[in-house]
């Protein structure tokens, strides 16, 4: 049948790694290490764990398996769960930053990387496991094969480590864990045909541009294409609900006796699929559609190799993803919308072939291709910041980090400069060594900085301002900022109110502010959307306060620095957040221009979103959260604050050493 509307669980036996269940299972049996390889789809992410509880390795301990990303990890649990008859939390469970669903039962667990690094943290022979499954390990750290030696150690059961990656990088990893045999789940797949268009060129960039042009390109496959399902790539939240606003409007226009060709297709069901969706919402993008109606999922990268959607024919390709780059030109992080690599544009592709041959439509041109994509995606290790890693790697003990054997070595001048960040926020010190702070530091899945300034807040007892805040920019978009001009000119003007009843003077009291107001409400999925707040968003931001607290308050049963601190409340806030923010340093120099104190000197503005725009001739200095690059540099998320505040602080930016750290890192 073309359609398959039962939704059979037993479609599992149907996935090309069944056939090789039994092996599967020998082989990890048979070896410390493994390497599985498939084509995405294949069935290793919800299969692999089920077969190996099925062989009895859940009587040595848990079957962990990680994941690159939060959505990916929830999902496929959620599936699992099915697929074994139990519920959510139960046997098969998930834990992600900010969201624990395990129980004591719990013997099939998925969780993101770092979840896992903190439970070697906590535990460094993992004795609660007896599989750590690494998936997609291609994206991120992999510890080679002597460090889970070593975790092996002292334990009764030696440890089973298996890595999946669908890419065929399986040769560099079968060397780094020590010439381990490599799986390969043979793969089926049918041809996909794919098409240029010249609607975006090397210098079409503009999000409005190609958001408009993937709207245009799936309604023309809609209407003239024969059934099957479309997957839309485009690059994060805010241009997916554009895209599927969009696509509701004129979907509802379509008139299906003369528009469409293939009159079999009587309805489009629209449905966007992004990391921060609630979960309930994501289900849906399995689901077949029902009879006559064709499916659109308009998704992020999350769909190229983390989740696969049956029924796919169709691919209509943006070009482009949100990635996390560092920026050598300000110095920090951030997220960029930048061409994809030619091996993603085909790992795109090829989502069209999983159950019959298909199509991409690629809204680029050749040119595009040619001049703008690079060959292959250069792995997130080498293009963010390593604070977080090699913090973790310290608390893990290991101190020579430059010498560290990483899968995909990151440049020498990123681990120096995630070292010179872990020292200015006091993580570890002058020789290298992780500090007290440091310590408690590691416990949070937050950036240094707001977790150098939210400790400072708790040791001062003040930390109700500062853990809201913490939430809030841990969740994406909290401000909705309309297309339509008239209703964008509204919604300012709602802000800009919130903002003058706050009282606040900085955006940082603004988020606090917009946090209290929504949680004290009697109705607040209203009241967001009166002022234009993102009710799901902010929805978000209070579990993961309460998380925060959660690990907070574990901490503070440590021995928990205290100090004390005389002066108002507004002074004490924004000296906090000073603690953590003095590398984010500008001070105005003329007109609205700001310059940066990081060294880097750069020549900033205030992003129009801020509640401190069109006033700045008032200012002088300011700290602020993160920059947004455009034509311009913005900072965004400001606060003035007075010199004196950070002068004894600035000094670090500059004081110190870089090889210093690293070279003690070498001894
Ligand atoms: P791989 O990890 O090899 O890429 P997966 O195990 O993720 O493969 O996927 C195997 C199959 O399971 C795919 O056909 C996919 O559509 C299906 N699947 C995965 N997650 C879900 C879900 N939440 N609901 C329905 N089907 C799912
Ligand atoms: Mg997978």
């Amino acid at each position: 049948t073309k359609w398959d509307t039962k939704g059979d669980l037993d479609e599992s036996k149907n996935l090309p790694i069944y056939q090789h269940k039994a092996t599967l299972q020998q082989a990890v049996k048979d070896n410390s290490f493994l390497v599985v390889t498939g084509e995405t789809g294949s069935g290793k992410t919800t299969q692999l764990p089920q077969y190996l509880h099925q062989a009895g390795f859940w009587s040595n301990g848990k079957i962990g398996i990680t994941q690159p990303r939060r959505v990916a990890a929830i999902t496929v649990a959620q599936r699992v769960s099915q697929e074994m008859h139990c519920s959510l939390g139960r046997e098969v469970g998930y834990q992600v930053r900010f969201d624990d669903c395990t129980t004591q039962d719990t013997v099939v667990k998925y969780m993101t990387d770092g979840c896992l690094l903190r439970e070697i943290l906590a535990d460094p022979v993992l004795s609660q496991y007896s599989v750590v499954i690494l998936d997609e390990a291609h994206e991120r750290i992999v510890y080679q094969n002597k460090w889970w030696d070593k975790a092996s150690k002292g334990r009764c059961v030696p440890l089973k480590v298996v890595v999946m990656s669908a890419t065929l990088e399986t040769d560099k990893l079968s060397v780094f864990l020590g010439g381990c045999p490599v799986f390969t789940i043979p793969g089926r797949t049918f041809p996909v045909t794919s098409k240029f268009s010249c609607a975006i060129g090397p210098k079409d960039t503009e999000s409005s541009v190609y958001v408009k042009e993937v709207v245009k390109v799936a309604l023309d496959v809609h209407t003239s294409e024969m059934a099957g399902d479309i997957l839309v790539f485009l690059t994060g939240q805010s241009e997916i609900e554009k895209a599927c606003d969009m696509l509701y409007e004129k979907a509802e226009s379509i008139d299906y006796r003369y528009d469409v060709q293939d009159h079999k297709v009587e309805g489009l069901l629209i449905l966007p699929l992004y990391g921060s969706m609630p979960t309930d919402q994501q289900k849906q993008i399995f689901q077949p559609p029902p009879p006559g109606i064709r499916k659109c999922v308009v998704a992020t990268n999350i769909a190229a190799t983390s989740l696969t959607i049956n029924g796919i024919k169709y691919i209509v390709d943006s070009g482009f993803v949100k990635q996390l780059n560092h920026n050598s030109r300000v110095g920090m992080d951030i997220l960029e919308v930048v061409p994809i690599s030619k091996s993603e544009a085909l790992q795109r592709a090829g989502r069209a072939g999983r159950t019959s041959a298909g199509k991409c439509f690629r809204i680029y041109s050749p040119a595009f291709w040619e001049k703008c994509m690079p060959e292959y995606t250069v792995p997130e290790i080498q293009r963010t910041s390593l604070t977080a890693v090699i913090l973790t790697l310290k608390c893990l003990g290991v101190h020579d980090v430059i010498r560290f054997p990483y899968l995909d070595r990151p440049e020498e001048r990123f681990i120096l400069e995630a070292l010179k960040q872990l020292y200015q926020c006091d993580a570890i010190d002058r020789r290298g060594k992780v500090t007290r702070l440091g310590e408690l530091m590691v416990e949070f899945p937050l950036p240094p900085g707001l977790t150098r300034a939210l400790l400072q807040a708790a040791s001062l007892g003040c930390e109700d301002l500062l853990l809201p805040v913490a939430a809030m920019l841990s969740v994406e978009n909290i401000f909705i900022r309309p297309g339509h001009p008239e209703k964008q000119k509204e919604a300012d003007k709602k802000h800009r109110q919130l903002g003058v009843q706050a009282g606040s003077c900085n955006d940082f009291t603004m988020l606090l502010s917009v946090f209290e107001k929504c949680k004290a409400s009697d109705a607040p999925s209203a009241w967001c959307k009166d002022n234009y707040i993102h009710w799901r968003a902010l929805k978000s931001a209070f579990s993961v306060e309460t998380q925060l607290r959660e690990i907070l308050l574990r901490l503070q049963k440590r021995d928990f620095p205290m100090e004390k601190f005389d002066g108002n409340k507004s002074e004490l806030f924004r000296r906090c957040l000073c603690t953590g923010y003095f590398t984010n340093v500008a001070r105005r120099s003329v007109g609205k221009v700001f310059c940066t104190m990081d060294g880097h000197g750069s020549m900033v503005h205030i992003h129009p979103s801020s509640t401190l725009f069109d006033q700045e001739a008032q200012l002088d200095w300011v700290i602020f959260h993160d920059l947004l690059v455009t034509s311009r540099i913005y900072i965004r998320t400001v606060c003035p604050i007075r010199y004196d505040w950070v002068k004894d602080l600035l000094p670090k930016l500059h004081e110190v050493d870089v090889y210093e750290l690293s070279s003690v890192a070498r001894e």
